[in-house]
């Protein structure tokens, strides 16, 4: 629609962050517009697959995403979190990243055996963080039934990470 391309070209490109050479998409000021913020949010509920009956949301963006997103689906959120900041973990996955390892943790108590979720975030580039956090599900039993991001830098090949599972993205590029 010609609200979701207006929202979707809200988003600003910075080069060379975090570092050099790298151009990186910066939601801030989609999140700061209202009506692009509702629309956004509205189109990735809207596309969430049939039988949904969570969002997992990774920090920190897809938290903002996830948590607007399962509360107008009238759906549970689960918070994947960075190490440290749970005071009861489920699990642990840890990953390479370009240069050196990233590390996310699932809340004890949140997933049930055989529930099925989505996952959710804003920008989906190499495809490791999905696939760790598809690790923390599978783990505790559930069922991935997609991954739902802003924006897709498909030129990385992210959802190559995480075979089988639907990957929707608003914007691909
Ligand atoms: P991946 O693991 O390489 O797919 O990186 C995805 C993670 O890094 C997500 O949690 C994103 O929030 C973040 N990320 C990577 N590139 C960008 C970007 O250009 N803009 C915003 N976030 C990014």
């Amino acid at each position: 629609s010609t609200a979701l391309d207006g929202a979707l070209g809200l988003i600003r490109e910075v080069p060379d962050f975090p570092e050099p050479g790298v151009l990186f998409r910066d939601i801030s000021p989609v999140l700061a517009d209202p009506a692009a913020f509702r629309v956004l949010v509205d189109a990735m509920a809207a596309g969430l697959p049939a039988g949904t009956d969570a969002v997992v949301a990774i920090e920190a963006r897809g938290f903002i995403l996830g948590a607007a997103i399962a509360y107008a689906s009238g759906l549970g959120l689960v918070c994947v979190r960075k190490p440290g900041k749970l005071p009861a973990v489920r699990h642990r996955v840890s990953y390479a990243l370009e240069y050196g390892t990233a590390t996310l943790e699932l809340p004890e108590d949140t997933i049930r055996a055989g529930q099925r979720v989505a996952i959710v975030d804003d920008v989906l580039a190499t495809g490791g963080t999905v696939a760790a956090t598809r690790e923390l599900v599978e783990h505790a039993g559930g069922i991935v039934t997609g991954v739902s991001v802003i924006l897709e830098l498909a030129f990385l090949k992210g959802r190559d990470r995480v075979p089988g599972v639907d990957v929707t993205a608003l914007v691909t590029t």
